[in-house]
């Protein structure tokens, strides 16, 4: 047998760099791919010296010493095999690593995969703190009870080979140049068909149901969380995998609190007696117990005050957030004749002192038009 020169055989010149060798490699692999010719052994010695070429030609070592001592540098027992067993290793795995890029990629998967699911769920303030376990209903393909999933009608087989694909689940097409690979159409890459299938789901093993299921929600969750539950999607053909399902958290408003991660935020309304004497307020804990909160003399609107450990649970950890009051000082806009009575006697006694801040504001105010 003559052999021909790596170079020659992909038609490239001796200089030709990586890129080019590729080029030619794919094409004239793709141009003698025995799958466009049906085995004729002409051809495929062709197409098996193209790829020993290629396997040669792209690995710059291989490349090298076959420059220098051609084939012999491959040869094993010839005394010059720079690279022992690790050399040359078939045809087989550079067809893959080639063609695997042209397969069509649904046909990898196994087509039978049911899909997977989203349930969107609505959580209290409460449930998210402790963690809670829902039962929820999906609607969705189940495992045929009638068949267990199996599609037949009978107990006994009702299986025989696809006649599609001859039972490898897999046809083969041409399509253009590239030979694509997907799953069969009439077995759905199962490699069988059913003769005597289900009357309940007509042999796909599975049918539109209803079902209820626990989930366990963890503490912490928050609005935009996604918890999987592995193997709860749809069902899949004929007791393929089932697909997986996703609950998307949604947090329903509470009354006083707005969340900000772990931390609670309530805007808290206070007397403007209490914010100029000082006092305290007490709000309702996510857990159930009281939060005092000590208002120190003189807060102002825009305060905030921040309890640590009195804030929500963290998601996957311990320990909780902050609770935070923002203070909004509230004047009174109902009062008795006695009341006003007494704060006009107030204003009779104010120097200007009382309310720094403002004291300061007019001052600059009056300054600038003096000035
Ligand atoms: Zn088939
Ligand atoms: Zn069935």
């Amino acid at each position: 047998m003559v052999e021909h020169d790596y170079y020659d055989l992909l038609g490239v010149g001796r200089g030709a760099d990586d890129a080019a060798i590729k080029a030619a490699y794919r094409s004239l692999a793709k141009e003698h791919h025995p799958d466009r010719h049906n085995g004729c052994s002409n051809k495929e010695a062709q197409f098996k010296a193209i790829n020993e070429a290629y396997d040669v030609l792209k690995d710059p070592q291989k490349r090298a010493a076959y420059d220098r001592f051609g084939r012999a540098a491959f040869q094993n027992g010839g005394g010059q095999d720079p690279f022992g067993d690790a050399g040359f290793n078939g045809f087989s795995d550079i067809f893959s690593t080639i063609f695997g890029e042209f397969m069509d990629p649904r046909a990898q998967q196994n087509a039978a995969r049911g899909a997977d699911l989203r349930y969107d769920l609505e959580m209290s303030f409460d449930e998210a703190f402790t963690g809670v376990e829902k039962t929820i209903a999906v609607q969705a393909m189940a495992t045929c009870e009638k068949c267990d999933g199996r599609g037949c009608n009978g107990l006994d087989r009702c299986t025989s080979a696809c006649q599609t694909c001859g039972g490898m689940g897999k046809v083969r097409a041409q399509q253009g140049f590239f030979v694509v690979e997907r799953g069969c159409p009439t077995c759905r890459g199962a490699g069988e068909v059913i003769t005597d299938p289900c009357a309940n789901c007509h042999g796909e093993g599975r049918a539109h149901g209803q079902r209820k299921l626990a989930v366990q929600i963890p503490a912490g969750v928050d609005e935009g969380t996604r918890i999987r539950v592995a193997g709860e999607g749809e069902a899949g053909v004929r007791g393929a995998a089932s697909g997986d399902l996703y609950i998307f958290v949604h947090m329903k408003r509470h009354p006083i609190y707005a969340r900000e991660g772990t931390t609670l935020i309530a805007d808290c309304p206070v007397s403007f007696t209490t914010a100029a004497l000082g006092g305290s307020i007490s709000l309702p804990g996510i857990d159930g117990k009281p939060v005092e909160l000590k208002i120190p003399t003189g807060i102002q609107s825009g305060e905030q005050l921040r309890h640590r450990g009195a804030g929500m649970s963290v998601l996957n950890g311990r320990g909780r957030g902050d609770l935070v009051a923002r203070i909004l000082v509230e004047t009174p806009t109902r009062m008795s004749a006695k009341q006003k009575k007494l704060l006009e006697e107030f204003r009779g006694t104010e120097t200007g002192d009382e309310c720094p801040a403002s004291k300061s504001f007019f001052a600059r105010a009056r300054d600038f038009l003096g000035g």
